[in-house]
C-alpha cells in the first residue's frame, strides 16, 4: 500500500458553530462550510493547513458515532486520517497482513472522498482512516479538498 500523506485530522465537537472560532478567528485558518455524510450521522467542517486539513466532526444524532466518542472521551482528536493511492489495494494489503479492519469495504466520507477505517486494537488506540481522493483535487485553487 502506498500512503501519501496525512490527509487531516478528525477533530470531535460538540458543536461546530461554538468549536470553529478558535481555528478561524485565533489560528486563521480558512472556513470553507460545512458537509453533512448523512450515512455516518455527522457534520463536517474541514480547514485546510498546508498539506493537510483540520476536520471538525459534528454529530448530527445521539446514536451516532461521534455522538458516543463525546460521550465516553468528551472533545479531542478523534481519528487521523492517511491519504492513500488505491483503497481498495490498501485495505486488502492489510486484511492479508491480519489488520483488524473496522471496514472491509470503501464507504462514502465528505468531499466525496471513499474511506475506511481501521480498528483501534490494531493501531496502538488510534482510529485511522484511510482516505483516497479523485487526483488533480488538489491542483484546483480554492476548491474544497474535504
Ligand atoms: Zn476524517
Amino acid at each position: 500500500m502506498k500512503i501519501l500523506k496525512i490527509d487531516h485530522l478528525g477533530i470531535a465537537v460538540k458543536s461546530i458553530d461554538n468549536g470553529k472560532n478558535f481555528w478561524t478567528d485565533i489560528l486563521g485558518l480558512p472556513f470553507e462550510g460545512t458537509e453533512t455524510v448523512v450515512e455516518q450521522k455527522v457534520t463536517t467542517a474541514f480547514f485546510p493547513v498546508g498539506e493537510s486539513e483540520v476536520e471538525l466532526l459534528e454529530s448530527t444524532s445521539p446514536e451516532g458515532p461521534i455522538a458516543k466518542y463525546l460521550e465516553k472521551r468528551g472533545e479531542g482528536i478523534q481519528h487521523v486520517a492517511f491519504r492513500v493511492e488505491n483503497i481498495e489495494k490498501a485495505l486488502s494489503y492489510l486484511k492479508e497482513k491480519g489488520v483488524l479492519l473496522i471496514d472491509e469495504k470503501p464507504r462514502k466520507g465528505a468531499g466525496g472522498a471513499r474511506i475506511a477505517f481501521l480498528h483501534p486494537k490494531a493501531t496502538n488506540g488510534v482510529l485511522v482512516e484511510l482516505c483516497e481522493r479523485q487526483a488533480g483535487k488538489d491542483a484546483l485553487p480554492g476548491q474544497h479538498d474535504g
